[in-house]
């Protein structure tokens, strides 16, 4: 219950921490060294296309999805994680292999997981681009999702 909302529905698939109902996915980086769980209950998914996301994960734009810091745990490889930044806004990779697993971000209290770690198909789908002002001039981007220039709202 401490997910809330309609994830109450979900009764199949319950497992791990404490008395939540929702499900729990697994992610991990390209060598497996760094593996996490993360309640399926993100409460935003977007396409980021700024400059930073593109250089990190090397990628037209980074899909990543937002949730409450408490509800994404390591599992493993705790201590194989290179965090780039500050105690409580960095971006947490694999030290061994690169990955960009997950940022945390607002004061520490989210992290933005990055969604192409995630090993099992979260719920939630990217709503929306983000930083289209920055995106890449050799990506189109052919879907109907709304587009901002910068955050949400900037038009
Ligand atoms: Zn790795
Ligand atoms: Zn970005």
């Amino acid at each position: 219950m401490r997910y809330g909302r309609a994830y109450d529905l979900r009764e199949d698939t319950v497992m791990g921490s404490g008395n939540s109902n929702a499900r729990i996915l697994v992610g991990e980086c390209y060598c497996r060294a760094v593996r996490y769980e993360v309640a399926d209950a993100f409460s935003y998914a977007m396409n980021c296309h700024c400059s930073n996301c593109r250089r990190t994960t090397g990628a037209a734009f980074k899909p990543f999805a937002g949730i409450e810091q408490s509800k994404l745990r390591i599992v493993s490889g705790e201590n194989q994680r290179t965090i780039y930044g500050d105690d409580t806004t960095h971006d947490a990779h694999c030290a061994r292999c690169g990955s960009l697993l997950y940022s945390r971000v607002r004061e520490g209290k989210w992290v933005h997981v990055a969604m192409g770690t995630l090993v099992d198909a979260p719920s939630i789908r990217p709503s929306v681009h983000i930083f289209v002002g920055s995106k890449a001039p050799w990506h189109e981007i052919t879907d109907n999702l709304p587009q901002y220039r910068g955050h949400v709202g900037d038009v």
